[in-house]
């Protein structure tokens, strides 16, 4: 089956080579790759473009398979992880994302986790909301015992997921989400103060507009049994948020989640409310909903100085007729997940090497202008996924759910998909692409990669080691000095045009973070994956103002980290004692 196309060569780098050797061709019965990384590419432009049999018949079929080739082999969009690793293969599973319900029974809540085991196995990654299950020492009926809470029960799954491995690779990912007015929440709040509890958890406390307005007033809020949904205590607003704080402040977790403000923006609140999101928190989900995902790396998208508006129209069409497609010939390990997801049609378009885009356009990442080019790009993609989203509605019928959502106005007549947008961290398929991740900032100019036998490697940002070397100052002792500071902004022997435009996260001031989250939360249906960097230095109270600003700004929730405050990072600033 090899049919390589020559006009799309595949240019990659060794570190994406590695990725997909190790992670994404498909393995013989010894673990030896038996696909080459086009067939992979062929392999998962055939599966999906099949979806176009039923609606344009075989020809068309084969036309798109050679534009999702081109479309992925240019590293213009990759889809997410799943789809690359299972698409034309047994398993079929092609989604990160999943959200699972848990009501407050024994049932319940294995049926869960047995049917989060059957999706960590296949790739995907499952949020749960715990906010319904009965707090600790409330009545059990059946057996006049005390209950053991969400705390409790949440480290049943946590235990599941480490024993599950993914493939043998990976481990599955959780997101746990509380309301913060579960009686059990400040249990809830430290339950991930030791660095090793819960480990395959991400943990976020879902805030609500009225605990925010008790925060800002400092005033009481009320604590409701999820059981008897009557008042069981009163706390201060701003005790539990400065717990929220301290805690985030300790070692990033718990994040927040604004659930009001994802309410607002849910598509389809006659299909049901949304309570939890995936594990890293960029999509919002009802219930037995999945998305899958895809981003597009922005780190191309320029041509002489500009933006290529053009070519990004192009890819932005090409990649929602994809992702659309996904959803057609997915392998869904539910028939209720299956349901759930045709009904909406989610798809979470997003984008990767915003910084790389950044750094061509010669933006530094912490200035108006930044912001500016993120609202830009953002909106475009927006305006664009909606446009190419109508017309496949119109095309092939709108998603089920369409009448009594928010599309039904005579101005969205068709509309394919109830989302469109997600910023996803993009954690794999940025180093496959070679671009920076996500909508995030350089996490360093040059740094010393971890390899598996202990080795240390001294990488250099591609676009700075081309400016170095045209601009005379390279060389090995200053890239290897750099890699051990991180930032290059007190090196003076680097121009200080340079110094502005190379910014690392570490330089980028929490304000800067917030704002450009704020900026592609603007133009994006779901939510943005994004960790705003803290100093060591930073206070409590600098965390605060944090959630503050970003609940002002509209974000649909936050990830703070304070450098350091981990002990394990696998990509490590080299740093001198
Ligand atoms: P990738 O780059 O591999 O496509 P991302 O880093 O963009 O993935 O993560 C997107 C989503 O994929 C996450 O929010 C989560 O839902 C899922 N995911 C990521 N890593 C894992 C994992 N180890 N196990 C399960 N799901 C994961």
């Amino acid at each position: 089956m090899t049919l390589v196309k020559k006009e799309h060569p595949l240019r990659m780098t060794p570190n994406a080579l590695v990725v997909l050797r190790k992670r994404y061709l498909e393995k013989d019965d010894e673990g030896k790759p038996i696909e080459t990384p086009e067939e992979l590419f062929w392999r998962v432009a055939r599966t999906i473009a099949q979806a176009d049999v039923a609606f344009q018949g075989p020809e068309k079929a084969e036309e798109t398979a050679d534009r999702f080739y081109a479309l992925m082999t240019s590293l213009d969009f990759i889809p997410n992880s799943p789809t690359l690793m299972n698409a034309g293969r047994p398993l079929g599973q092609l989604s990160a994302c999943f959200v699972l319900p848990v009501e407050d029974s024994i049932d319940s809540i294995f049926e869960a986790i047995k049917h989060a085991a059957m999706i960590h196995k296949s790739g995907g990654g499952t949020g749960f909301s715990f906010s319904r299950i009965r707090p600790e020492n409330d009545k059990v009926l059946s057996t006049q015992g005390v209950a053991s809470g969400p705390v409790s029960f949440m480290s049943v799954f946590d235990t599941a997921t480490e024993t599950i491995k993914q493939g043998g690779t990976r481990r599955g990912a959780n997101m746990g989400i509380l309301r913060v007015d579960h009686p059990d929440i400040e249990k809830f709040i430290t339950c991930k103060t030791d660095n090793d509890r819960m480990t395959n958890f991400n943990i976020s406390i879902a805030v609500t507009d009225s605990f925010m307005k008790a925060v800002e007033e400092d005033a009481e809020y009320e604590l409701i049994s999820p059981r008897t949904r009557e008042r069981v205590q009163s706390l201060s607003a701003r005790k539990v948020f400065d717990e929220i704080t301290q805690s985030a402040w300790r070692n990033g977790e718990p994040g927040i989640i604004f659930l009001d403000v994802m309410n607002r923006h849910n598509p389809t609140p006659h299909v049901g409310e949304i309570e939890s999101t995936n594990p890293c928190g960029e999509q919002p989900l009802l219930p037995y909903e999945s998305c899958n995902l895809g981003s597009i790396n922005l780190a191309s998208m320029h041509r002489d100085g500009n933006i290529d508006y053009e070519h990004l129209k192009e890819v932005v069409w090409d990649a929602v007729h994809f992702l659309d497609n996904v959803i057609e010939v997915n392998n869904y390990p539910l028939q209720i997940i299956e349901d759930m997801t045709r009904g909406n049609r989610k798809i979470g378009l997003g984008v990767m090497g915003f910084s790389d885009l950044l750094i061509s356009l010669g933006v530094p990442y912490n200035s108006e202008a930044a912001v500016e080019t993120a609202e830009k790009v953002m909106s475009f993609i927006q305006q664009e996924s909606k446009a190419a989203s109508a017309h496949y509605g119109k095309e092939r019928g709108n998603f089920v759910n369409y009448a009594g959502s928010i599309y039904e106005r005579p101005e969205t007549p068709h509309m394919r998909n109830a989302t469109t947008t997600t910023i996803a961290p993009t954690g794999t398929i940025s180093i496959i692409a070679g671009c920076s991740s996500g909508i995030e900032p350089l996490f360093a100019i040059s740094f010393v990669r971890k390899v598996l036998d202990g080795q240390e490697l001294v990488e250099v940002h591609p676009l700075f080691q081309k400016v170095a070397r045209e601009r005379g100052f390279y060389s090995d002792d200053l890239m290897k000095k750099i890699a051990e500071k991180g930032s290059i902004k007190n090196f003076l022997e680097i121009p200080a045009d340079v110094r502005n435009v190379f910014v690392t996260s570490h330089d980028v001031t929490p304000d800067w973070h917030i704002r450009i989250q704020a900026a592609f939360q603007k133009h994006t249906d779901n939510a943005v994956s994004k960790t705003i960097n803290f100093p060591f230095s930073a206070t409590p109270e600098d965390v605060s103002s944090a959630y503050l600003q970003a609940y002002k700004l509209g974000c649909k929730g936050l990830t703070i980290y304070r450098d350091g405050s981990r002990d394990v990072q696998v990509l490590n600033i080299q740093r001198k004692p």
